[in-house]
């Protein structure tokens, strides 16, 4: 059955599935939501014997219905490939009584591969599909991870540009080697002198440019961004939640129909969302245990209703959760909100006007499914060092954010259910954090000795990802300031 997407903020205009991948976000500046949420139309027995291409399939035709089988079948092929490390793509790992999906197997190590691998594929399809002959031109501002997870996804995708601008001086040195040694003729990567927020508004500038979007369509350009809130990113998320359960059946862990909990180390509210969708599509989950960092604006919320981003940034050894406004969060809003546009509107203005808004107690009644709580940078470090210590077994910083909150819940409920926790991140990705975790001696090593201690601690192989830029050639060494961005973009156009 079709299903097309409402905005969160109007009623009216409905988009189909390809329509809201190529825009992104709707007009009136909210996010697309499927009009309602499918349920599978597989058994979980039937789910449970398959790849995990097939069974992304399974999930994805429900939402994206306006692509043929051929179209999406494509894109998952093209996406799901040796670009990953494991024939799986999203093994689990037990240890100390939870399974860790490990959702790191991917080009750039973090989670943010299981759906950039997709997106350019969902887009360039979305585009055919519409008759949009331009070449698309994805901008992204990067505070690190993104940007490189972007990159590796749109690298050599026909019909597609990226253009990656990151703060010069705000980026880890591997994250920086990471995105400078991009293959790719379609890739540009661009240092500018500001931080992280300069590039986000230059970049939010250049969108908002209604002449240079005419001056680019004449020229056979459009721009469209590849940022967590497009659909084409959240709905690939769905899939492995999905592919966890039924693969924990197929190994006999659970029986048919046990309720499983399912733990998310959270920053924009993304990773979680599809959890959600997946409990509402039919998965048996009980609880969704919402996991922060010191960052706990979520925490907070689920404690007493109110949304309140006015507090201080903390910079934390899990950076990728270092946010204040988790922007996925709208769609629950929206939906607690009885899938009203005015009410939702109403609090995200308060949002951008006071920082801050408070849900009605009939609102704050439907978020039973979920459990909050936080991890502070000493709980992380030690819940990193006492699953190592204990099993052998190392996680990143951001997992141990959710393997510390998960035994906080298991501490306050007594409820032992087999639970799955989102594992993000290799920690190679964040070695050293991770490995003076573990044991505060390995502060004063160089990066690269610390990759080979860690590869020797946790028996692991280093991943290509890693080995490959210790010695890869910088092919990016452009730098411009805040003010040049558009002209930047303009020259790599050649317009
Ligand atoms: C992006 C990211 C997160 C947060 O995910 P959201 O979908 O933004 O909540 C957690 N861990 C890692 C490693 C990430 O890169």
């Amino acid at each position: 059955m079709e299903i097309l997407y409402n905005s969160t903020r109007t009623k009216g205009e409905q988009v189909k599935a390809s329509e809201a991948i190529l825009k992104g976000l709707s007009d009136d500046g909210g996010l697309f939501v499927p009009e309602r949420i499918p349920e599978l139309d597989k058994s979980l027995e039937e789910l449970s014997h398959m790849s995990y291409g097939e069974v992304a399939y399974e999930v994805m035709k429900l939402y994206l219905t306006d692509f043929t089988e051929e179209e999406l079948k494509n894109c998952i092929a093209k996406a799901y490939d040796a670009k990953f490390d494991t024939e799986v793509i999203a093994p689990l790992a037990e240890a100390d009584g939870a399974y860790y999906l490990e959702l790191f197997h991917g080009a750039t190590i973090a989670f943010k591969d299981m759906a950039l691998s997709i997106l350019p594929h969902l887009l360039t399809t979305s585009a055919k599909k519409n008759n949009v002959k331009n070449e698309i031109v994805i901008l992204t501002a990067t505070s690190g991870d993104t940007g490189k997870a972007a990159l590796a996804g749109f690298a050599d995708v026909e019909g597609t540009r990226i253009i990656v601008f990151y703060p010069k001086n705000g980026v880890s040195p591997i994250q920086e080697k990471q995105m400078v040694t991009q293959k790719g003729d379609n890739t540009y990567v661009v240092g500018i002198h500001g931080n992280f927020d300069d590039a986000q508004t230059g970049v939010k500038q250049i969108f908002g440019d209604k002449e240079l979007a005419a001056y680019m369509n004449e020229k056979g350009f459009q721009f469209s961004s590849a940022n967590s809130i497009n659909i084409g990113r959240l709905v690939p998320q769905i899939v492995y939640y999905v592919y966890a359960y039924v693969k924990l059946l197929e190994e006999e862990k659970i029986a048919a129909g046990e309720k499983i909990n399912v733990v998310v180390p959270t920053g924009n509210f993304g990773n979680i969302l599809a959890a959600f969708y997946a409990k509402q599509m039919g998965l048996p989950i009980d609880k969704l245990i919402c996991a922060s960092n010191e960052n706990k604006v979520l925490f907070d919320f689920f404690e007493s209703g109110t949304y309140d981003r006015n507090r201080e940034f903390v910079l934390t050894t899990s950076p990728s959760m270092d946010i204040l406004i988790s922007s996925n969060l709208e769609r629950l809003i929206y939906r607690i909100a009885g899938n009203d546009p005015e009410k939702n509107k109403a609090l995200m203005e308060s949002l951008k006007e006071n920082g801050s808004y408070d849900i009605s107690d009939e609102m704050k009644q439907q978020l039973t499914d979920f459990y909050g709580n936080y991890a502070s940078e000493e709980e992380t470090a030690k819940t990193i060092f006492d699953l190592y210590d204990k099993t052998g077994y190392v996680i990143d910083t951001h997992t141990a954010v959710a393997s510390c909150v998960h035994n906080k819940y298991k501490e306050a409920t007594g409820d032992d259910k087999v639970t799955v926790i989102a594992s993000t991140a290799s920690p190679y990705k964040f070695t050293r954090s991770v490995m003076t975790a573990i044991d505060k001696k390995y502060d004063a090593a160089e990066d690269f000795e610390l990759v080979d201690k860690l590869s020797e601690l946790s028996k692991v192989t280093i991943p290509a990802a890693i080995e490959e830029i210790r010695t890869a050639p910088v092919l990016h060494d452009n730098i411009c300031d805040k003010t040049e961005m558009k002209q930047t973009v303009m020259k790599f156009l050649g317009i």
